[in-house]
């Protein structure tokens, strides 16, 4: 049976991006992959620029000084509406946050620190050249790329867009994914399950969670255990997705036909099974250029099924640099544990420490079935295969939500 890493390496081994480039308006690029490297066609900030309400004034002004200096007003600069004339020796313009620093000025006295006296304003301080200025092209300059292809974008990154005018923005076409669920015994949320019935749940984790990684997701009727049925579906599904994400049917039951399905459909088998706990009954398979994940049923395993191999292969796909968050760490405040042949993914609720070190406490917790009870954890430590934890051991987790 194939490592996590190991499986989730020939998956990326063979999912390529597929490098369609398309817009969408900044409004609406959050969560997108920039397609192409921003590049600023202006200088940020655009000119000497004051970073205070206050007076621009002439740092020489001060040098000598013994107590406040009082200098003559002579104008105003307000955000938008640049003050035209030149600052003289003895002279200073009121000047407001965000407005270009007059001619002649090269400082900005805070206005807490003046008291107007007539015309004159006596200010109390010693400002140095460059005092509350940010200086033309100190965060970024005409020509510098601000962020790079691959990067997906986040609200700070539409703001910086916005900031170099990259609007409309490129980004990479999101994969289209078609999602469903197989079981004859599965109904929908509106209807009373019948005897033998349960209401079916995955695909509305799995359906939110592919849509927040960055893919396209068309939902589809769930299939029921019969290989015409079957067959039908992924026919469908192969008609105009880029991926295809199944639950249900892969374990050894007479009834779980999904794999012999796939392979009379033309999917290449890559592996079935994965040294992972909950979620081993993992089918992955290509046809073409179509990866095919076939999770399994029980709704925990086919939720650490989708994180672990789903989503990094999704990103790599978009285009996305980076292919999954990266994994946090913290100390296992649980039991000791036995070796486990299996990856294990464990429910636990995440605890700020004392010592600034998350504590990671398992929940009480039944199965791979219990979904209910993933409600009350806040995230899944990963322990790896035949590791033994001790109270205190730093272990790596995913959070939830
Ligand atoms: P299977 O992998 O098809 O053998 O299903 C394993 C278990 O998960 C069974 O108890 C199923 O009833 C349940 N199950 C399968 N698919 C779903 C689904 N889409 N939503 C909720 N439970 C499911
Ligand atoms: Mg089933």
């Amino acid at each position: 049976m194939l490592t996590p890493d190991a499986a989730l390496a020939e998956i990326l081994r063979r999912v390529d991006p597929r490098g369609v480039v398309e817009t969408a308006p900044l409004a609406e690029a959050s969560g997108r992959v920039l397609a192409l490297d921003a590049v600023s066609d202006v200088d940020v900030p655009p000119f000497e620029k004051s970073a205070m309400d206050g007076f621009a004034v002439r740092s020489a002004d001060f040098s000598a000084r013994k107590g406040p200096v009082a200098l003559r007003r002579i104008g105003e600069a307000r955000a938008g509406v640049p003050y035209g004339g030149t600052i003289g020796a003895g002279e200073c313009a009121e000047i407001a946050t965000g407005s270009e620093i007059p001619r002649g000025a090269d400082a900005v006295v805070m206005i807490e620190k003046s008291r107007a006296e007539g015309d004159r304003v006596a200010l109390d301080d010693d400002p140095r050249p460059g005092q509350n200025v940010c200086h033309r092209g100190e965060d970024l300059r005409l020509g510098e790329t601000v962020l790079e292809r691959g990067r997906r974008l986040s609200p700070v990154e539409l703001s910086v867009l916005a900031a170099v005018g990259c609007e409309p923005v490129p980004v990479f076409a999101r994969p289209k994914l078609a999602l469903f669920a197989t079981g004859d015994e599965l109904v929908r949320p509106t209807e009373k399950p019948g005897p033998g019935e349960i209401r079916e749940g995955n695909t509305f984790y799995l359906a939110a969670r592919a849509e927040a990684a960055g893919a396209d997701v068309r939902r589809r009727e769930a299939a029921a255990d019969d290989e015409a049925t079957l067959e039908r579906a992924f026919r469908d599904a192969f008609e105009s997705a880029d991926v295809v994400m199944t639950t249900g049917g892969v374990s050894m039951g007479r009834y779980d036909l999904v794999g012999a399905v796939l392979a009379r459909c033309g999917v290449e088998p890559v592996f079935h099974k994965v040294a992972i706990k909950p979620g081993k009954p993992l089918w992955f398979g290509m046809r073409g250029r179509v990866p095919v994940f076939a999770l399994p049923g029980n709704p925990v395993s086919c939720l650490i099924g989708f994180e672990v191999f789903v989503r990094p292969a999704l990103a790599r796909m978009e285009g996305a640099a980076q292919l999954a968050p990266p994994l946090r760490r913290g100390r296992w405040a649980g039991a000791a544990t036995v070796a486990n042949p299996r990856e294990q993914h464990v429910p636990v609720l995440v605890h700020a420490g004392e010592d600034g070190a998350d504590r990671l406490e398992p929940i009480r917790w039944r199965s791979s079935a219990d979904i209910v009870g993933l409600t009350r954890a806040d995230a899944l430590a990963a322990v790896a295969i035949g590791r033994v934890l001790a109270p205190g051991d730093v272990v790596e987790y995913r959070p939830l939500r």
